[in-house]
């Protein structure tokens, strides 16, 4: 037997068509981490982590949840007790724009805001450009009459390309 769809998502209407729905997505745009997600305790525990991440940022930036998929940041690791883990990468999916927009967790501020993935102006990388907490960051940020000020992991991102010359050296420290 092929997979191919998810044909019961044409006539399953209410909660349920939605959840076939969701489940539909979530298994295409993250399918390792929505079939593993039952694996073991630290599987479940990042799933539903990531779940309250969603909730979160939709609620923040005032769009629906289901256009927000967390998948592991290839670019970036995060130190956990149990050593290097991979990030999240969050994805906004702007269906009528056809836009995806991109998010990695605001470490100075985790749970209430996030920094936003663009091209870097140097290097065209795509780097954390901008604090966001809320709709209104994002507007500010895409007003082009308003200078943007980046933030340190700007500067400190690994994405840069080699020679990229929007960077700045890092910060020399009095110890
Ligand atoms: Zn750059």
């Amino acid at each position: 037997m092929t997979y191919t769809s998810t044909p019961a998502t044409h006539h399953a209407t209410g909660l349920a068509g939605r959840a076939l729905n969701a489940a539909h997505a979530h298994r295409a745009t993250d399918p390792g981490g929505f079939t593993h997600r039952h694996d073991n305790s630290p599987q479940w525990t990042r799933w539903k982590r990531r779940a309250r991440v969603a909730r979160t940022i939709a609620a923040a930036l005032q769009i629906p949840i289901s256009r927000v998929t967390i998948t592991d940041d290839t670019q970036r690791d995060y130190r956990a007790r149990s050593g290097e883990v991979p990030g999240d990468l969050i994805t906004i999916t702007d269906r009528p724009a056809a836009r995806r927009w991109h998010f990695i967790p605001d470490l100075a501020t985790p749970g209430d805001g996030w920094l936003m993935i663009d091209s870097c102006p140097g290097c065209g990388a795509a780097v954390p450009r901008t604090r966001i907490a809320t709709l209104a960051d994002l507007g500010d940020y895409l007003n082009p009459h308003h200078p943007i000020q980046h933030p340190e992991e700007f500067h400190s991102d690994p994405a840069h390309l080699a020679g990229c010359n929007a960077i700045q050296p890092p910060p020399k420290h009095n110890t």
